[in-house]
């Protein structure tokens, strides 16, 4: 076996577990991260530059799988962590893995914690500046003024890296138009769990806005309420009489935030801009970016987090990458062209769903109907399924991931006929858009 010298940009799930995967295999690896880590005496991890990582995170049973292949001792760490595998109910007594309830810190721990014990992985504190070349080929990292030497080079430095940005097509998306704010919370011993849409959240359909609550570990959950970009009186959420008095006007969010049910355990959290992008392995020319250099992660694709398919589509790529070393070795240009073919299939229709949602999400929250003359988004199609059962057969494996969001094609004409009908969903029940705003003036006034 050929022995690659590997060097990661950023130490983040993305970058640590394609570091032990590749340590696993053999190959020397360093990982480099800005970030200290968390500290030593047990106080919070700030973790600057990763703004999700104080944000809820719903974890697919992919991630599950892709750590147990990859990187067994980042599981089992997670798991004493405290973190819960649930199991999804087939109907038919079988069940199947329904994800992992955790927060996105505890995981994150648990991954770097494992990263650290990695023979063959050294986790090296450092800014990389940039990538050194030599003769039109990546050569290795530049860090904090001194070279280090690869032979593969692993942009791991997620959707806000910079470091080589210049080198590659602008790709597609850009903000979603889509904000929230968040705030954690934890289950009072001996309450029982609130109903529940599947094994890792509830979910609530208003007019003019969405909530969800996402189940981590030990009965902690995050409440989020989701708005337009544009709607700024609803920005007043992050102030925590306002988000207070709006958790109490939502039944089905009170149902959870209730003080008999849950006591709040963070500040109200308000997120950042939230990005549906795709920027593949290439560069303007069309030519791979830079030879000996490949993205990974969410510096490749980052979708809008409300399906939770940011750590799904890394960490698939993940895998995709280590086969192409086990199959290519140190031929760097053939795993360059072979990942960019790869996540042309496997990321990009992702991020294409995303904006195709969320644009038109958008547009029913400032009071359009259904363009019924334009492709039907991916969740038009599946809320028709509950007049259509017919449709709910291609809704499982898309909203699982199993299948692309194409496969949805398969059922949009008859999606198309049940909202022919005139039938529209009904929104659940609770204060319209224009209502909570009203909750959220009286209880912060301007
Ligand atoms: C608000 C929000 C909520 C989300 N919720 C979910 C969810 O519910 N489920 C889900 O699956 N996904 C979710 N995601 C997506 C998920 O968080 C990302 O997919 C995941 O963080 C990607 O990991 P990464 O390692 O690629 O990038 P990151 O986690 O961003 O890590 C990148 C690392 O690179 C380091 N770095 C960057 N530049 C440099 C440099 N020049 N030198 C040294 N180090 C550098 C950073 O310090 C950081 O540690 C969410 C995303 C957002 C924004």
């Amino acid at each position: 076996m050929v022995v690659v010298r590997v060097a990661v940009i950023g130490g983040g799930p993305t970058g640590l577990v394609t570091g032990m995967g590749l340590a696993r295999r053999g190959h020397a690896v360093v990982a480099v991260d800005r970030d200290p880590g968390p500290p030593d005496d047990g106080s919070p991890w700030a973790r600057r530059g990763v703004m999700q990582f104080h944000h809820a995170h719903a974890f697919r049973p992919q991630v599950g799988a892709v750590l147990r292949a990859e990187a067994p001792a980042a599981w089992d760490a997670w798991m004493a962590q405290g973190a819960e595998p649930v199991e999804m109910p087939l109907g038919d007594g079988r069940t199947v893995p329904g994800g992992v309830r955790s927060r996105r810190e505890t995981f994150e721990r648990a991954v770097r914690a494992a990263a650290l014990e990695q023979p063959g992985l050294e986790v090296r504190l450092g800014h990389v500046d940039g990538v050194t070349t030599r003769a039109g080929r990546a050569q290795g990292v530049r860090v904090d003024g001194s070279d280090l030497e690869a032979d593969l080079v692993i942009d791991a430095s997620g959707r806000s890296g910079r470091v080589n940005r210049h080198l590659r097509a602008p790709g597609i998306g850009g903000e979603c138009g889509i904000a929230y704010v968040d705030r954690v919370y934890r289950l009072r011993p001996g309450v029982d769990t609130p109903p529940m849409t599947n094994a890792i959240a509830w979910q609530g359909n208003y007019v003019g806005y969405l909530v969800i609550v996402f189940l981590h570990e030990r009965g902690i959950f995050s409440a989020l309420i989701i708005r337009s970009t544009g709607d700024r009186e609803l920005v007043a959420l992050r102030h925590t009489r306002a988000f207070e008095a709006a958790a109490a006007a939502i039944p089905g969010l009170r149902a959870w935030t209730d003080p008999d049910v849950s006591a709040a355990v963070t500040d109200v959290l308000p997120g950042g801009p939230l990005l549906n992008v795709y920027r593949g392995q290439r560069g303007p020319s069309g030519a791979l970016a830079l030879p000996g250099l490949v993205f990974v992660g969410d510096s490749v694709c980052t979708t809008t987090p409300n399906f939770g398919r940011g750590l799904t589509t890394s960490l698939t790529q993940v895998s995709e990458l280590l086969r192409l070393v086990d199959v290519h070795g140190s031929d760097v240009e053939a795993i360059g062209g072979e990942l960019d073919t790869w996540d042309e299939a496997g990321m990009r229709p992702w991020v294409e769903d995303h904006i195709t949602m969320d644009h038109a999400l958008a547009r029913r929250w400032a009071g359009d109907d259904i363009d019924l003359s334009a492709r039907l988004p991916s969740d038009v199609i599946m809320m028709a399924a509950a007049q259509d059962p017919s449709i709910g057969a291609a809704v499982g494996p898309y909203l699982s991931m199993q299948a692309l969001p194409s496969s949805l094609g398969a059922v949009e004409d008859r999606a198309r006929a049940v909202y022919r009908t005139g039938w529209r969903p009904q929104p659940d029940p609770g204060p319209t858009r224009d209502a909570l705003a009203d909750v959220v003036a009286a209880a912060v006034p301007a």
